[in-house]
């Protein structure tokens, strides 16, 4: 952080808000338990860090620092969604209303694909501010949540997995009082002691900072450790910065995220997180596979695993060895015994992460969030080769499923996906091997470097995964390293880069907000000018449409002069005109203007825009949950919509969203347009609304299209204009054009309404013009054209026979020599036949040549397209030693 991002008292970084709350750490830090219970302020001599623990002590509980010492000779058995249910009947009594978790695909933030943490389940982002949405307080979510920032962690640290139920523990202290950190630390330290077996004296607490990347949010936490596991982080989000000034919170809210995981490890006292999460399905595996291992040797490598932190650690390989040395494993026993296991662990994780996001609608592909899915699907795969395991990750996954059913019965239910989308990717992985393992070997053969760099190009390019890459070159008796950290490298980060540039450039002045008339469906105003400057102009108030949500702008004139395009700037509307009207008469600031929309041009997008919608409901019908919009245009002469999709559309497919999405139409729609609150949308109609172009605001403009008899057919958060009470205006849709526009996302181009008219116009009018030609009625016209192809095959072949036998005929007539150059201006297809006749049989070249194109084909050492120079000088044309052709003359 800017070490000069100073206001107030507070420096915005870290370091410097550790120091300032420690300075101050009653205010902060301590507690009335603490009190009570005799808990001491003390400070880390190896870290220098302060913590709170009844016993005397001179370090903290990191576990970089310590041994992990709560493992139990007999691990407790208990299922996950069986503890689930112990953490919720304990915040359950104590006044905490429980709800369901929310999808781990994030389309409520513009900024992140996946939910990282539970206290994102209620974060709006409107206009770079943070709003909080909730529906109980307070409450506790079991959010499973997605983090791709420690692949090569998992399975190794016994901590680290792909996905996880953050446990949120949340308190909103807005517009009424939750309740603060008193309460929160009593009942962190209940549950710790008395639900989680925890001994009080083995109770530590660490003061700590945490912060929004942006300081936006900060505050101090408290965080709960136990010989050397960190249980939870209590988070009290108590300040905000802006532009620099920090301010308390209006609303301060109480975060506490649990590690699920991570408790029921503790819990059950297993070697690793893995051992007490997957341990039902490990020991299925294990046996199924006849995996055996030393458990005393998983022991004690686990004591010590928890420093392995790719994300923390500079030199992995040399800790590692550390570990070898101090509990005298061999790497040889490392690879043999504990790395497949490690593999297991990580197939298990990431089958789970793969379950979450593929019945929540995301689908593995090359870019965004779906690249990181495949990432670790390829990862399993590569894994499940490696150590030919015999795993079917669908049916692993339906393990899976079924075992988290009582908690998570939506993940059975979308199975049948998750099987077709595996399939489909393990052949893409099967064929991207065939095409890596050509490459890896070219690369070897050349004895090239190997490097990260490599290895992290040959994954993006290729889809090679580092573990495919050390097989190959192990075939090949070569030993690579793969460095540890390197998926980190090929991962994409959790925050989405979706933000577009803007189209245009231009300083505005502090403008009032542009009254917008375009919504009472107006298309003509008397507006005042507020600003001109070139091109560009702005109204007070305006019928134009501006560019957004997919609808392209309304056009038309202003004072007779035409708008060629529309953009929305903040609150701003600009219009801007075909020519430069800045110092134009009729457009001085302050004048009258008159604004005209194009309505023919408006009725079309309107039209567009409604069938958008309703074939998007109708993908989501026919494909299933998966297909959420990825991106739509609305235009003047068709639509499109990109939709996610994990394989190409059938003729079938397609055929079934047409007719499906039309007889919508023809059965009566109704399409309505309402206001309602954020947390009432969502929860009237669930995350649907947001398909691509909806951002969630404190007030939401939903879009909601119902069958004549009030049943839902679709409701989205949209800006756009729509077919409101003009039901006969969308008239037909009709898909024009399917294709694929990169991996797992498929594109129907459509037409609706009046640009369906154009297009039927069009293609009738081209048979019109065919019918008399082929003198076939409109019907007939495919069998026609069918019958005049085999016809023109027919004549072809013929015509081929007969210049074969004339070039036979001449040939023979030849004497026979080593070259000749014969002047024939005949077709070229005669020319190649006599060339090819005459150095059939004899070591000769021949030169064929026409008025203006020549053929050479040379049998003999000569080369033919050197003979061509030779005897002809300058022609334009090309060839080899056995054969050139092209035209004569410069
Ligand atoms: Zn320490
Ligand atoms: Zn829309």
């Amino acid at each position: 952080m800017e070490r000069n991002a100073r206001s107030g008292t507070m420096e915005l970084n870290k370091e410097a808000l550790r120091e300032e709350f420690s300075k101050h750490y009653k205010d902060y830090y301590s507690t009335e338990l603490f009190e009570r219970e005799g808990f001491k302020r003390r400070r880390c001599r190896i870290c220098g860090r302060y913590f709170w623990s009844i016993e005397d002590r001179d370090t903290c509980d990191n576990p970089s620092h310590t041994k992990y010492t709560f493992f139990k000779e007999k691990p407790i058995n208990i299922k996950y969604v069986d503890f689930w249910k112990k953490f919720e009947e304990f915040f359950r009594k104590n006044g905490h209303e429980v709800i369901k978790r929310y999808p781990v695909v994030s389309r409520w933030r513009q900024d992140l694909y996946f939910t990282i943490a539970s206290i994102q389940d209620f974060q709006r982002l409107e206009n770079g501010v943070m709003n909080f949405e909730y529906t109980a307080n307070p409450l506790i979510v079991p959010q499973i949540c997605l983090r791709f920032s420690d692949i090569e962690n998992v399975g190794v640290t016994g901590r680290h997995f792909t996905s996880f139920m953050m446990a949120g523990q949340h308190a909103f202290n807005w517009p009424k009082e939750g309740y603060w950190r008193d309460k929160t630390i009593e009942l962190n330290f209940e549950f710790l002691t008395k639900v989680l077996g925890v001994k009080k004296e083995k109770l530590l607490y660490h003061e700590d900072v945490w912060a929004m990347g942006d300081f936006s949010e900060f505050g101090p936490c408290l965080e709960s450790f136990s010989q050397g596991n960190e249980l939870v982080n209590s988070v009290f989000t108590q300040f905000q910065s802006f532009n620099g000034k920090v301010s308390e919170l209006p609303g301060k809210v109480v975060d506490v995220g649990w590690g699920f995981e991570r408790l029921l490890w503790f819990y059950t006292g297993h070697e690793n997180a893995y051992e007490a999460v997957f341990h039902d399905e490990l020991e299925r595996l294990r046996k199924e596979l006849g995996i055996k291992y030393d458990r005393k040797l998983l022991h004690s490598f686990s004591e010590l695993a928890g420093s392995l932190n790719a994300d923390e650690v500079k030199d992995l390989a040399k800790l590692e060895h550390e570990i070898f040395e101090k509990t005298g494993i061999t790497k040889e026993v490392y690879r043999n015994e504990l790395r497949p296991l490690q593999a297991l662990y990580s197939i298990l994780d990431h089958t789970r992460t793969l379950l979450f996001a593929i019945t929540d609608g995301a689908l593995p592909s090359n870019i965004g969030g779906g690249y990181n899915l495949r990432v670790i699907l390829r990862r399993s795969f590569s894994f499940i080769d490696e150590y030919k395991f015999d795993i079917d990750i669908t049916e692993l996954a339906k393990h899976l499923a079924n075992e988290l059913k009582p908690l998570y019965p939506e993940l059975s239910e979308n199975i049948d996906i998750f099987g077709k989308v595996i399939e489909i990717e393990r052949k893409r992985y099967d064929n991207s091997k065939e095409h890596a393992r050509k490459i890896v070997s070219d690369l070897l053969a050349k004895k090239k470097e190997i490097n990260a760099e490599t290895i992290k190009n040959l994954y993006e390019s290729h889809g090679v995964t580092p573990e495919f890459l050390k097989s190959i070159a192990e075939e090949k008796g070569l030993s690579i390293e793969i460095p540890e950290n390197i998926y980190s490298s090929i991962i994409e980060s959790d925050f989405a880069r979706k933000e577009k540039g803007k189209k245009i450039k231009i300083e505005l002045p502090e403008l009032p907000k542009t009254e917008q008339l375009y919504y009472s469906f107006a298309t003509e105003s008397k507006s005042t000018i507020l600003f001109v400057k070139d091109t560009y102009l702005v109204l007070d108030k305006t019928p134009f449409y501006p560019e957004g949500g997919g609808q392209e702008a309304d056009h038309g004139t202003i004072n007779g002069i035409e708008v060629i395009d529309v953009q929305k700037l903040g609150d701003i509307i600009v219009h801007i005109m075909k020519e430069r009207v800045e110092g134009k008469d009729k457009f001085e600031v302050g004048e009258l203007a008159e604004a005209k929309v194009d309505v023919e041009r408006r009725n079309r997008l309107i039209a567009h825009h409604t069938a958008t919608h309703l074939i998007s409901a109708t993908c989501r019908e026919v494909l299933g949950k998966h297909a959420w919009q990825e991106g739509s245009n609305k235009g003047f002469t068709k639509a499109h919509i990109d939709i996610a999709h994990y394989d190409k559309l059938s003729e079938a497919e397609v055929k079934e969203i047409e007719r499906k999405a039309n007889e919508k139409i023809f059965n009566g729609i109704k399409v309505s347009v309402e206001e309602m609150e954020r947390g009432e949308a969502e929860g009237r109609f669930g995350f649907t609304i947001y398909q691509g172009h909806g951002i969630p605001a404190k007030k939401m403009r939903i879009v909601i299209i119902t069958s004549k008899d009030g049943k839902l057919i679709d409701a989205e958060a949209c800006g756009g204009l729509h077919a409101v009470n003009r039901e006969h205006l969308l008239g037909i849709i009709k898909v024009i054009n399917t294709s694929r526009v990169h991996d797992g996302i498929v594109r129907l181009e459509y037409v609706a309404g009046p640009a369906a008219l154009d297009y039927f116009e069009m293609e009738h009018s081209q048979f019109e013009k065919l019918s008399p030609l082929l003198n076939l009625a409109n019907e007939k016209i495919y069998d026609g054209v069918l019958a005049l192809k085999d016809k023109q095959k027919e004549l072809f072949d013929n015509y081929k026979k007969t210049v074969d036998i004339a070039a036979k005929k001449i040939a023979e007539q030849m004497e026979e020599k080593s070259e000749y150059v014969i002047e024939l201006d005949a077709p070229v297809e005669l020319m190649r036949a006599l060339a090819s006749e005459l150095t059939e049989k004899r070591r000769c070249v021949a030169l064929i040549k026409g008025k203006s194109y020549f053929v050479c084909i040379s049998s003999s050492d000569k080369s033919a397209i050197d003979f061509a120079k030779e005897k002809l000088g300058n022609f334009s044309g090309g060839g080899s030693k056995k054969v050139a052709e092209g035209r004569l003359g410069g």
